[in-house]
């Protein structure tokens, strides 16, 4: 891709909330190709948007009916006025190719819908690096004037703290279940929900439900509250009656208008801002470090060392950290 008129023709595009120019924005944030990693920079800083998004995670085991409820919270969120995007971060794509989250869209009615942008989980590179790749199509779709982002991850328990640094707010689906309240979820996930919904309380397993919403509100109980003081409301809903899906819109735009006006989202972002900075400066660093021909020349042998034991594991680092901070242009490399 060319320079500057490439960029401001797609930042055009996206201002004037042109889908296929979001498409390719994001397309170009995802290429590692330098060239569009520079023009990529160049797009974010100018893409930053004013206006007032609210950023939600979704989080919940594989089956809890995560894309049915996006489906129907996303429609009563267009309903209100508003424009919806869908973002997903699925750790099992990064790894096997596959994707927990699938690679289908299962969103009928927001698909189908003008004011709803729903893009597919980027299936290659690192948890961090498709986090950040997350992080930054959230500015994007802000910029293209979507102003509710939602960003849907298994509750599996790697990507969920990735997710934390980027929402404004959690909701953590669940579903009944006989006695065991906490499903498997980690505490972890439990400790980061906003806002807590059992799915499917419709026909057989209404009552269910109702005695896993007061299980829970007993365990959160004892849980630490989140940063902002508060502890995370059970609420109960079915995506497929609909039943509860407005009382769930309401709970998430009151939390994001309360932390809103409490100066406790500003205060989050902040945080989030420096926490980016500090990862981003870690990945280009360990990349740095391992992409070094002399790093890459030695790795092996060094660790072949270290397995042995004939250097301690101290030394060889300290060993390879001097070899990553040498000149490349020394190295063997052709370029
Ligand atoms: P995900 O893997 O978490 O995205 O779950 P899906 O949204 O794909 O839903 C998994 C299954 O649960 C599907 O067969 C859905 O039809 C079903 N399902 C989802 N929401 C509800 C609901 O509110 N009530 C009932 N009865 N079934 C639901």
């Amino acid at each position: 891709m060319s320079g500057g008129g490439h960029t401001d023709e797609l930042l055009r595009g996206l201002r004037a909330g042109d889908r296929v120019a979001l498409g390719r924005a994001i397309t170009l944030i995802e290429s590692t190709r330098p060239e569009d990693r520079s023009n990529a920079r160049i797009l974010l800083r100018n893409a930053a948007s004013g206006i007032s998004a609210a950023r939600i995670g979704i989080t919940g085991i594989p089956g809890v009916g995560k894309s049915t409820l996006i489906d129907a919270l996303g429609i009563r969120l267009i309903e209100q006025g508003h424009r919806v995007a869908v973002l997903a971060i699925d750790p099992s794509s990064t790894r096997s190719g596959g994707s927990i989250l699938g690679d289908k869209t299962r969103m009928d009615r927001l698909s189908a819908d003008d004011n709803a942008f729903i893009r597919p989980t980027p299936t290659s590179g690192t948890l961090g690096g498709v986090a950040r790749r997350t992080r930054e199509t959230i500015m994007l779709c802000e910029a293209a004037g979507y102003d509710r982002i939602l960003i849907e991850t298994v509750g599996v328990g790697q990507s969920e703290s990735a997710v934390d640094r980027m929402t404004d707010l959690n909701l953590l689906l669940m579903i009944g279940g006989a006695g065991d309240s906490l499903q498997g979820i980690k505490r972890g996930i439990m400790e980061s929900a906003d806002l807590i919904a059992i799915t499917k309380t419709d026909g057989d397993n209404d009552q269910r439900n109702h005695r896993t919403a007061m299980d829970l509100r007993h365990a959160i109980a004892l849980l630490p509250a989140r940063e902002n003081g508060l502890r995370p409301p059970v609420l109960l809903c079915s995506a497929i009656t609909g039943k509860g899906i407005p009382e769930l819109a309401d709970a998430v735009e009151e939390a994001v208008q309360r932390d809103a006006a409490s100066g406790y989202l500003a205060r989050r972002r902040r945080d989030q801002d420096l926490w980016w900075m500090r990862s981003t400066i870690e990945e280009a660093l360990l990349d740095s470090f391992n992409e070094h021909p002399a790093v890459r020349a030695e790795l092996p042998n060094i660790e072949r060392q270290v397995q042995e034991g004939t250097i301690s594991p101290f030394d060889a680092a300290e060993a390879l950290l001097k070899l990553s901070k040498g000149s490349r242009e020394s190295s063997s490399r052709e370029s």
